[in-house]
């Protein structure tokens, strides 16, 4: 089992990362990324002058506890509640989640904005439990996969619930999109977005059991490989 979105009291979690950690090691997880909020106001967030240290306070569980691997995001708050022209280059991250693109509802900032920034990050970039039915109901399906592809962005399967509508996730309302996403190189992730309920640690099936059903394997494989390689490297 795997979960790329989990906050912790480095934002508005409750949990300290190496809770986390321990509670999916007995959980038998094999893969999880910890995933706070960047310096934003609309939530308790890491301070960009204490980022070094997060990544730190990950880094030392990751040598610590050998059982599982333990990957280190973070989430951008893609919205005037953030300074994105002074966003770092966050370099040191395996992959940088960023929710709201091109969400009107929360203010979020359209997705050619991201393009810019995305040339400045290396790590890999990931669109966070985005309702893509609803954002780009405007936009021509096959042109924005292009882009996606193009630029490297990959796309989250979040399990919240909180990324529903009438107990459909958006991943499953989008299933016309996904159903293209497969004859592209972009990247999926699954993820709960855990603050809370330990529960949702390895709640994720659905998000597991869709990839199979709309044959998305090679896009989850694919993000898995750009995460490992700077894991490993
Ligand atoms: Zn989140």
């Amino acid at each position: 089992m795997m979960n790329f979105h989990i906050h912790t009291t480095w934002s508005d979690g409750i949990y300290t990362p190496e809770i986390i950690v321990r509670e999916a090691i007995k959980r038998k997880m094999e893969k999880i990324a910890i995933t706070d909020h960047y310096q934003t106001r609309k939530v308790s967030s890491v301070p960009k002058k204490y980022l070094k240290m997060y990544v730190e306070d990950i880094q030392t569980l990751r040598k610590k506890y050998r059982d599982i691997e333990i990957y280190i995001g973070i989430e951008v708050d893609f919205s005037p509640r953030t300074d994105i022209d002074k966003l770092p280059s966050f370099e040191e991250f395996d992959f940088i989640l960023f929710e709201y693109v091109q969400d009107s509802l929360w203010e979020g900032y359209p997705l050619w904005m991201l393009l810019d920034i995305r040339k400045k990050i290396e790590s890999p970039v990931i669109l966070a439990h985005n309702d893509l039915l609803r954002n780009f109901r405007n936009s021509d399906i096959h042109a924005l996969l292009r882009v996606l592809e193009a630029d490297k962005i990959g796309i989250e399967l979040n399990t919240n619930l909180n990324y529903t509508k009438l107990g459909d996730f958006y991943y499953r309302l989008a299933a016309p999109i996904f159903e293209r996403v497969r004859d592209f190189q972009i990247p999926i992730s699954v993820g709960s977005d855990l603050h809370e309920e330990l529960d949702l640690l390895d709640e994720v099936d659905d998000a597991l059991s869709f990839i199979q059903e709309l044959h998305l394997e090679k896009n989850l494989k694919l993000f898995l490989k750009e995460i490992g390689k700077r894991y490993e490297g």
